[in-house]
């Protein structure tokens, strides 16, 4: 069969691939370290499901806005302004199905073919392959551990050519765990406004973050950048809400206008008593989230501590997110061979960086218990030392 040119050039996802996996290998009664996925272990809190049980039993069943519904979108822009300094409307938010979904849809809106987006690596897996999806091309801007994996503004002045159209920027990163300070999200913001970009502000971990980091939108770094920012985020990681898909995207109301539209063809509304939830989440008490970020920020010691006494891995220390970005260059093994042998000999799933553009590191989702995260670790320092 002939399939489109599009989809020839695009991988499927290798983090949900690796979970599945993992996940398939325990319902055989295989006893798997996860360390794959990024989702939280927590289940849902239960004055969230309780707001959405509540929705269900009041036949909020039906078809809704695709937009969303316009008590959650008024509830996404009073956290926004209340939360981020980021002053929105209702019109000027989307709810999506999940903070993937969101990022799709603006693709879709805003590249044409030819157009490039800036990228830095190491990069959350999807952003390449929706540029490549909408037609777009994706230009890679490398980092290192030593720049704690942040570029520079000078390095994305560099970048730009006649063709750039929009700068991807995630901070919390996914998969490095680093956190830009304000300072440097406002150099970067400059160089945007001076050279007339777009940015998608990708803020899914804004809440994820330890030993003091501070996160800035960068749309809230002033009014010129403000106005060429488009701010994608979800409820996913901050309120253990993976399997909602509750996302959302806020920007000028031109864009989501258009990312309205490519949704109503697409998945129309995201499901109704789900946003509901969402809306609680919001609303409702934030000691769900103290609770589990305090959680992540132990188990993240104890993972740091665990991989840095292996000889041969080496490991930045992460202030935002759920992941630990080891190098294994010094081990002389390809990051999917050090994975597919990690998981077929030891039990023990992790993403290997290929899939992140970077092929001598391992990402390591610490969103799991400790017993798991010690007795992981503990297969680990076996599997390296059998190398
Ligand atoms: N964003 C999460 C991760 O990177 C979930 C999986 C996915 O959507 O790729 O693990």
């Amino acid at each position: 069969m002939k399939l489109a040119a599009r989809i020839e050039q695009v991988s499927p996802s290798l983090t949900l691939a690796i979970a599945a996996k993992a996940k398939a290998m325990k319902a055989d009664g295989i006893d798997v370290c996860s360390f794959s996925a990024g989702e939280p272990d927590f289940d849902t809190p239960d004055h969230i499901k309780a707001a959405a049980h509540a929705a269900l039993d009041q036949g909020k069943t039906r078809y809704g806005p695709a937009a969303g519904e316009p008590k959650l979108r008024e509830a996404i822009a009073r956290k926004l302004q209340d939360d981020n300094g980021l002053c929105y409307g209702m019109d000027n938010v989307i709810v999506t199905n999940g903070g993937k979904q969101s990022l799709f849809n603006l693709m879709l809106a805003l590249i044409e073919p030819g157009d490039e987006v800036l990228i830095p690596v190491p990069y959350w897996l999807s952003y390449p392959e929706m540029v490549k999806l909408a037609g777009g091309k994706p230009v890679l801007l490398p980092t290192t551990v030593e720049d704690s994996f942040k570029i520079t503004a000078d390095q994305l002045r560099q970048a730009v050519t006649p063709s750039t159209k929009l700068f991807i920027f995630n901070s919390p990163s996914n998969p490095t765990g680093m956190v830009y300070t304000p300072d440097e999200v406002r150099a970067i913001a400059d160089v945007l406004v001076e050279k007339n970009l777009w940015v998608v502000a990708d803020e899914i971990y804004e809440k994820i973050l330890y030993d003091g980091a501070k996160h800035l939108s960068i749309g809230a770094a002033g009014p010129e950048i403000y106005e060429r920012t488009i701010t994608s985020s979800g409820f996913a990681k901050t309120y253990a809400m993976t399997g909602w898909r509750v996302g959302f995207l806020a920007g000028p109301s031109q864009i989501i206008q258009a990312v309205t539209t490519i949704q109503s063809h697409s998945t129309s509304n995201v499901c109704t008593f789900a946003q509901y939830g969402a809306i609680a989440a919001y609303e409702g008490s934030q000691d769900c989230v103290k609770t589990m970020v305090g959680a992540f920020a132990e188990r993240r010691e104890a993972m740091y501590n665990h991989l840095s006494s292996i000889p041969g891995l080496t490991c930045p220390k992460p202030y935002g997110a759920f992941y630990m970005f080891a190098n294994i260059s010094k081990l002389g093994i390809p990051s999917l061979d050090f994975c597919n042998d990690l998981l077929d000999g030891h039990q023990v799933a992790a993403v290997p960086g290929v899939a992140f553009g970077a092929d001598d590191a391992v990402r390591f989702s610490y969103a799991t218990d400790m017993d798991t995260i010690n007795k992981g670790m503990e297969r680990l320092s076996a599997f390296v030392r059998s190398l």
